[in-house]
Parts: structure tokens; C-alpha cells; sequence
């Protein structure tokens, strides 16, 4: 890969790239919608993901190119960046916005980037190339930021400059995920840990429905009012700061303050899935793989009924899933309403999983999904020879 992606480099700037840097995309196994309720998540970095290669160049000038989009550009150093329509080249152009201050680039620079992750499909190619950017910037200038400040600056180009009101999770998994570990992370105090994810004779399959994620952003702030919501009810009774510092239990205790049926749907997936993460992360460090699988079909059980995040196409694959006897668990990933499943696969299946999902899929929604077996990869970093 390296090689041909030297080549480009050659073919596009004239010159020989003087670094390459790599970025994975990301999975959450499980922990979904909780991260803006201050709730634990386990995602994990995945081998595939995004590659950057760079030059300087003594022109003044930033160009931006990508293998994935026709469009380019080059901009004039300058002391501020503005946001250019709906152009891919936002999202790096933001971390230079980010960057600004430190005043740190003379000369200007090439850049190309190459992604092999489906973009828009919910496995975080847009916090792959926030980072990446960040992370090369910040070593092959010497900019001594630490990876959580450039993980933190990525989300603010995401938030600010992009105008996406996610959460942290996905810069952080891309900066930190080790291979074969899942984090532990802890949306609130950002404290992780990382848990072995040996997943023995299990591959972790990705099922991209191949569905346009219309809806999401408008979804994705109503959910957020609505927890908004049950929390400032519970917060008539009990001193709590967000949902998910409450156990079930306690909640159980409390919830007849929320007197609104969807609110209360909403709030009651909430507090389940944070404690789902707490059993998910146990049986992974255990080894028990089965009970992992059954909390995923828990929680996708619970963001299609609670929730309300899922969708024919997500549902069509996890239902599938449930009736084919060599998978153990299956989710849907990310916000919902489109994008990404996952399914623990034993081993040695993976053909017959893709033809027979494919047949299913296909008669009950119209097109055919897109199957990908990756391993659970390393965080962002410089590729050497
Ligand atoms: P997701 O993060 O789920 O893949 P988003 O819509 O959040 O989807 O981000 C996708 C956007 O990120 C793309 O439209 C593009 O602007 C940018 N992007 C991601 N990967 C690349 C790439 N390899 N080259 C150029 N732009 C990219
Ligand atoms: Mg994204």
C-alpha cells in the first residue's frame, strides 16, 4: 500500500513524500448513545483507516489532495481558516484552523490523503482524518502537543468547524486504540482503561448497510434533548450531573419523576446500556465471549425499542444474524438510522456469512450489504520503513 500510495504522491506533487503517517477507523462494541450522558463506551481502532503522506513545499501555499475525491485544493498560508461549503478538504483545513496559534509553518506543504474505510458508513472516517491530520502535523513539526490535546482539538474541528455535535469517543478510540484491546472510556472524566479483546475463535465482522444516514444529525439532537430532559426531571430529587451515574436500580427508585413515555424510553436505555458496558467489559476480560454477544443483542434490542435509533436496513442484518448459528452477538454501530452492524463470526464462516446475509438482505430491503472482516488495529502513528 505504501508503495502506490508513494507513487501518487510522486505522480500528483513532483516530489518524494517526506513522511507517512496512518489513522484507523474505529467500532464501538458496545456502550451506544451514551457518551453525551457522560456513560462508558467500548470502542476499539480498526486496521483499516486513513493514510496521509506529506512534503514541504517552498511556495506559501497548503495543497490538499485525496485519492477518494476528485476535488483539490490550494489555499495561501494564512493566519485563520474558513470553512469552504461541504468540501472534504473542511475537516484537515479545520485542524489547521486549530492549530493557528502556534504559528509554527514556514514554507507550505503537500498533502495527500488515501482512506480505505467506507466513508459515511459510521466507522469514524471523518475523526480518522481529523486526526491523522492533527497527529502528523503535531510530529513532523515538533508542535509538543500531547495525544489527548490533539484528540480534543479534533473533536472541536468536528463540533465547531464542521458543525457535527458528536461526542469524544471517536477522536479518542482513533488516537488510542491498541490492537487486539477494546478501551474502557469513560465520556465524562475521560479516565479509560484498556481490556484484552481476544475474541478466540471469533473475527469481528462489519456489516455496512450500504444506507444513506439521512436522518441522523436531526436524530441525533432530538436524543440528545431528550436526555437533557429526563435528566433535569431526576434532577428534582437526586444531585447527579449526568444519567449515566445512575445504576438501574437507583433509577428504578427515581423514574416516576419523568412523566413523559418517550422520555422516560429514552432515559431507561440510557441507564441499561451503561451497565451493559460494565458486564460487557467483565465477560471480555473473562473470556466469555457468548455472554459478550448477548449483551449486544441486548443493546441493539434496546436502541431499536428505547432508543428508536435503528432502522429496517440495521434491523434486517441484526435479525439475520440472530437466526444464522455461527454468530454470537450482533449491533448495530454508531449514531444508527444507517451505517454499520457488527457481528461476533467464528472463524471459517465468513464466506457462507456474506452469501446468505447478502441473500437476505437483499430480498428484504432492495440492495446488498457490504461485508468486511478487519482485526481491531492500532491507534494513529507514523509508518516507517
Ligand atoms: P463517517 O465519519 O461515518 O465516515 P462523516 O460524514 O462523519 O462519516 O465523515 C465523512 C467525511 O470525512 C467525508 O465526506 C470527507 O469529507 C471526510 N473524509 C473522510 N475520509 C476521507 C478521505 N480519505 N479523503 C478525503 N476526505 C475524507
Ligand atoms: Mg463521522
Amino acid at each position: 500500500m505504501k508503495d502506490q500510495l508513494r507513487q501518487k504522491f510522486v505522480e500528483k506533487y513532483n516530489q518524494n513524500p517526506s513522511a507517512i503517517y496512518f489513522a484507523p477507523g474505529r467500532v464501538n462494541l458496545i456502550g451506544e448513545h451514551i457518551d453525551y450522558n457522560g456513560g462508558l463506551v467500548m470502542p476499539c481502532a480498526i486496521t483499516a483507516g486513513t493514510w496521509l503522506l506529506l512534503a514541504p513545499n517552498n511556495e506559501n501555499v497548503i495543497r490538499f489532495s485525496s485519492i477518494n475525491f476528485e476535488e483539490e485544493t490550494t489555499i495561501q498560508i494564512q493566519k485563520s481558516y474558513q470553512k469552504v461549503g461541504s468540501a472534504w478538504y473542511n475537516y484537515p483545513i479545520g485542524v489547521f484552523n486549530e492549530l493557528q496559534e502556534l504559528d509554527w509553518l514556514s514554507g507550505g506543504l503537500d498533502l495527500l490523503y488515501f482512506g480505505n474505510i467506507p466513508i459515511g458508513s459510521g466507522l469514524s472516517s471523518s475523526a480518522s482524518i481529523e486526526v491523522l491530520t492533527a497527529y502528523a502535523l503535531n510530529d513532523y513539526f515538533n508542535l509538543n502537543q500531547d495525544k489527548l490535546e490533539l484528540v480534543k482539538l479534533s473533536k472541536r474541528v468536528e463540533n465547531n468547524f464542521i458543525g457535527v455535535n458528536s461526542g469524544i469517543m471517536d477522536q479518542f478510540a482513533v488516537a488510542f486504540g491498541e490492537a487486539d484491546k477494546a478501551l474502557v472510556l469513560n465520556c465524562d472524566s475521560l479516565k479509560y482503561k484498556v481490556v484484552d479483546c481476544n475474541l478466540g475463535e471469533y473475527v469481528l465482522a462489519i456489516i455496512n448497510t450500504n444506507k444513506a444516514r439521512k436522518l441522523e444529525e436531526s436524530k441525533y439532537n432530538e436524543r440528545f434533548g431528550e436526555c437533557k430532559e429526563a435528566l433535569a426531571a431526576l434532577q428534582q430529587e437526586i444531585n447527579i450531573n449526568n444519567l449515566c451515574e445512575l445504576t438501574a436500580e437507583k433509577f428504578a427508585l427515581h423514574s416516576h419523576l419523568i412523566d413523559n413515555d418517550i422520555i422516560l424510553k429514552r432515559a431507561t436505555h440510557v441507564v441499561k446500556e451503561n451497565d451493559r458496558v460494565h458486564l460487557a467489559a467483565k465477560a471480555l476480560s473473562n473470556g466469555e465471549l457468548e455472554v459478550f454477544g448477548k449483551l449486544m443483542y441486548a443493546s441493539h434490542q434496546s436502541l431499536k425499542e428505547l432508543y428508536e435509533v435503528s432502522g429496517d436496513e440495521l434491523d434486517a442484518v441484526v435479525d439475520f444474524c440472530a437466526t444464522y448459528e455461527h454468530v454470537i452477538g450482533a449491533r448495530m454501530t454508531g449514531a444508527g438510522f444507517g451505517g454499520c452492524a457488527i457481528a461476533l463470526l467464528k472463524k471459517g464462516y465468513e464466506e457462507d456469512f456474506a452469501k446468505r446475509l447478502t441473500d437476505s438482505y437483499v430480498k428484504a430491503i432492495g440492495y446488498p450489504a457490504a461485508i468486511y472482516i478487519h482485526q481491531i488495529g492500532d491507534g494513529v502513528r507514523k509508518l516507517v520503513d
